[in-house]
């Protein structure tokens, strides 16, 4: 079993490369929550959902999120009866993910529970675990106040400058059985290029989370989301410069810090490797950017093939590959 720890869009990408390269059972994605809320009486969960419809090649590629070809004809109904939260896209197929979700949930399963079965409905055979079951939510402070994430990443197009960053409700949140039994199994541990601060920063926080990456005495590599001191797309370089880490694969290598054995950096940022290597970690320099879909079989083999350097015992993460 290779276990990633993803977000959305960037944690999508390497998923799916992963999705592609592996036993389709062998991978298990664990994913942030922490951005999930309550809309039109709907439990959304964006990052969940960007690695669901990814995996499920029902993702739309233009935006990175939503279902390819979805219509929005409810949300302009939405519009008209004057409602105030349609600057949260949601297409007409999206909606109804968001439908069996929360019915699901009000009936009493699990939201682990729930993301298997709609998995299983698209034909994933990959395991999509959310990072806990209990809700948390990120919350960020800026200079207008203190606001909940959604706000600030999509309504508000993520220009307010990143004070602090908060999970709501992380103390009373713990690993689940599915997450536990995964890193338990995993024989290598992948952190995708996701924002570190509020995709892969809230997995970590979770209770037992760190503890149970720690105790996998497997290689943990890192891929940094960050390239040539600039996120792809998205806060992730505003939100390390606004927290006083450094804006650079050097800053998201040192947040990782102690997690991880390997870590990732593009062509571009060559000349951080030795400041990496000081770390104590082990530095691959590869092409990371995902333009289609051969890139992330690509960026995928090549981290794997990492890990397995890495590895007391190499032939247990080749053997899960496919070619
Ligand atoms: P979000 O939840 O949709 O914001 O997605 P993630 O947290 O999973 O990913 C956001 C990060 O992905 C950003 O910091 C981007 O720089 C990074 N990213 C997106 N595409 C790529 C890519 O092709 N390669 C790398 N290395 N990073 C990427
Ligand atoms: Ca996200």
């Amino acid at each position: 079993m290779i276990v990633a720890l993803a977000g959305g869009v960037g944690g999508a990408k390497l998923a799916h490369g992963l999705y592609q390269t592996l036993r389709p059972d062998a991978l298990s994605v664990i994913v942030n929550t922490a951005d999930d809320f309550e809309l039109f009486g709907l439990r959304i969960s964006p990052d969940a959902d960007t690695v669901m419809y990814t995996l499920g090649g029902v993702a739309n590629n233009q935006t990175g999120w939503g279902v390819a070809g979805d219509t929005w004809q409810t949300l302009e109904m939405l519009g008209r009866y004057g409602h105030e939260s349609t600057w949260f896209r949601i297409g007409d197929r999206d909606f109804a993910t968001h439908i069996m979700r929360t019915e699901q949930l009000r009936a009493g399963q699990s939201l682990t529970a729930t993301t298997h079965t709609l998995t299983s409905a698209l034909g994933i055979r990959a395991w999509l675990l959310p990072m806990s079951d209990q809700i948390v939510a990120t919350e960020v402070e800026t200079p207008a106040g203190r606001l909940h994430f959604q706000d600030y990443f999509v309504r508000r197009h993520h220009a307010d400058e990143v004070r602090g960053v908060v999970f709501a409700g992380i103390e009373s949140a713990h690993i689940t059985a599915e997450v536990d039994a995964a890193l338990g199994q995993a024989s290598a541990i992948v952190f995708c290029p996701s924002n570190p601060i509020v995709s892969i920063g809230p997995i970590l926080a979770v209770g037992g989370m760190r503890e149970a990456i720690a105790a996998a005495r497997v290689p943990k590599i890192a891929i940094s989301p960050i390239i040539g001191g600039k996120a792809l797309r998205g806060p992730a370089d505003q939100m390390l410069a606004g927290l006083g880490y450094d804006a650079s694969a050097l800053g998201v290598a040192r947040i990782y810090g102690d997690l991880i054995d390997g870590f990732v950096i593009d062509q571009a940022d060559a000349e951080l490797e030795a400041q990496i290597a000081a770390l104590g970690v082990r530095v691959l320099v590869t092409n990371t950017v995902m333009r289609d879909e051969g890139d992330r079989r690509t960026l995928a083999q090549n981290v794997l093939r990492f890990a397995a350097s890495l590895a007391s015992d190499d032939a247990t993460i080749l053997k899960e590959l496919t070619d």
